[in-house]
């Protein structure tokens, strides 16, 4: 007999009208010692097993309990019940493992609301719950559209390494790489640490992107993407930023930053409608949920539109393109501003953004995504084009409602007169990048690239509020259990 997924099995059960089949999952609820609802995790539906319990003995009906897992053999029929199509009337039941119930009682498997940070710190069951496992089916879905969508674009998929012996790729704080004995670290004569000594011979790190070394790529591949760990050792402790995430960088040989904008456009619209086309069932769910969510909300905080017609809005729509000189206009100008509402008040042209000031411009005043560029080159980093005003940079940032910065890109320095000029200036070492300013000497071209936070997206398209909750095992200051 052939065991199939419950997520195919209700798709297409026309073919195993009235004849037996197995089927193994979880029980997410026993009802009336007769309808269990059984979930295998292909789906957020579960299947509906009919137990006669006068076909079965006392003590295997006893053991069937919440997050117990079964093997179970019976016919499918067309249920009576509303809510479901077909349900399994069962002919054999076998428990495959122990449940122990004390234990259970004191895990978020017991069928009744658990708050998020409860769910959090029981990160490894968590993928057993509704919630969690429609997210993280939503984020292999997103995963695999975003490989989908490069392969598409003739774009070759590139690992660049984790581990780098370059001290600044200019996104971040780095966390330290050793194989030193930390009780015993080597020193050389003057006292500072022998890094000769350690492991590769050099200070190393883990990355905070793979763009420096994706571009080598892209100088011999034309269209190229890395999308991999990254880690930044900022301690910010907030909804949006992790120690460890996800990020997806593409580099492409002679875009232009229109080019630039175009494709992270582009990519985030085909992801989105690609979420939307193949995960209606976990987004139905997520959509109710969030309809809840706003429910609890004082009226002023309440999203102006439910979760699947945001993400249908934000494929219709065309981006709003900005650039960072009148967003400051337009943040200097605001009532906010002008009140004292911003917990960082916007004073002058050269300032950096804060969430709050993305957020207005996205959430109040465009009401639309929206990609600010042209920023002052103070404040991005050493490898973005120089524009021909001497004071901005060719970079852009996508900013998303309810998220702020989910793509940071640029137009990058060709010229390797000016990107040595810029690396002295923001005191980036030279001969530590020498490889990568052999882009700049052997047939240089204008590029670009950006990258995007995966984690953000997800948060995104899933609803959900902390960043915690869309990872399967989070990394923040202070957190790594697990
Ligand atoms: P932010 O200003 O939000 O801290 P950033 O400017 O430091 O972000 P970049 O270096 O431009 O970020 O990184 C590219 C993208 O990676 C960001 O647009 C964002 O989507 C994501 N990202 C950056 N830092 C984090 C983090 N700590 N946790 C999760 N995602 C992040
Ligand atoms: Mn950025």
């Amino acid at each position: 007999m052939k065991r199939q997924t419950i997520k195919s099995l209700l798709a297409d059960y026309k073919k195993v009208l009235h004849h037996d089949i197995t089927v193994q999952g979880w029980v997410r609820a026993f009802r009336s010692n007769r309808f269990i609802a059984l979930n295998d995790g292909s789906t957020i539906n579960n299947l509906q097993v009919v137990v006669d319990f006068e076909s079965f003995d006392e003590e295997t009906i006893k053991n069937i309990k919440t997050a117990s897992s079964l093997k179970i053999v019976g016919e499918v029929v067309e249920s009576q019940g509303a809510g479901q199509n077909i349900e399994i009337i069962a002919k054999k039941i076998e428990i495959l493992g122990d449940n122990f119930s004390e234990d259970l009682e004191k895990t978020v498997l017991q069928p009744k609301k658990h708050s998020l940070e409860v769910l959090r710190d029981q990160a490894h069951l968590r993928f057993r719950t509704n919630l969690f496992s429609a997210v993280f089916r939503i984020r292999h879905a997103i995963s695999f559209a975003i490989h989908k969508f490069f392969n598409d674009g003739e774009f070759f998929y590139i690992h660049t390494p984790l581990i780098t012996g370059a001290d600044a790729e200019g996104a971040g704080e780095m966390f330290s790489v050793t194989g030193f004995d930390l009780n015993e670290v080597p020193r050389t004569e003057d006292g500072s640490v022998d890094y000769e000594s350690d492991f590769f011979g050099k200070k190393t790190s883990l990355t905070v992107s793979g763009q420096l070394n994706v571009e080598t790529a892209m100088m011999g591949l034309g269209r190229v993407y890395t999308f991999g760990p990254t880690f930044r050792a900022e301690n910010s402790n907030t909804t949006r930023h992790l120690a460890e995430f996800w990020m997806v960088e593409p580099e492409v040989a002679f875009n232009d930053l229109e080019d630039n904008i175009d494709l992270a456009e582009d990519f985030l619209k085909f992801v989105i409608s690609y979420v939307l086309e193949n995960c209606k069932d976990d987004l139905e769910f997520l959509d109710k949920r969030f309809a809840e969510e706003q429910k609890q909300k004082p009226e002023k905080d309440r999203a102006k539109e439910g979760l699947i017609e945001k993400l249908e809005n934000v494929v219709k729509k065309r981006f709003m393109r900005v650039s960072y000189s009148e967003a400051i206009e337009i943040l200097m100008n605001s009532k906010e501003n002008k009140k004292g509402k911003f917990q960082f008040p916007v004073e002058a042209w050269g300032c950096d953004l804060q969430s709050e000031h993305e957020r207005y411009l996205v959430e109040k005043h465009f009401e639309s995504p929206v990609v600010l560029f042209d920023y002052p080159a103070e404040i991005k980093a050493f490898y973005m084009k120089l524009n021909e005003d001497g004071k901005t940079v060719r970079a852009m940032d996508v900013l998303f409602p309810g998220i702020g910065e989910i793509i940071g890109g640029s137009q990058r320095e060709e010229k390797l007169s000016v990107l040595k000029a810029k690396m002295e200036k923001m005191k980036v070492d030279e001969h530590e990048l020498w490889w990568y300013l052999d882009t700049r000497k052997f047939g240089s071209v204008p590029h670009s690239g950006f990258g995007l936070g995966l984690e953000r997206l997800v948060l995104f398209i899933t609803g959900m509020t902390n960043i915690r909750d869309v990872i399967p095992f989070p990394r923040t200051p202070k957190t790594a259990e697990f």
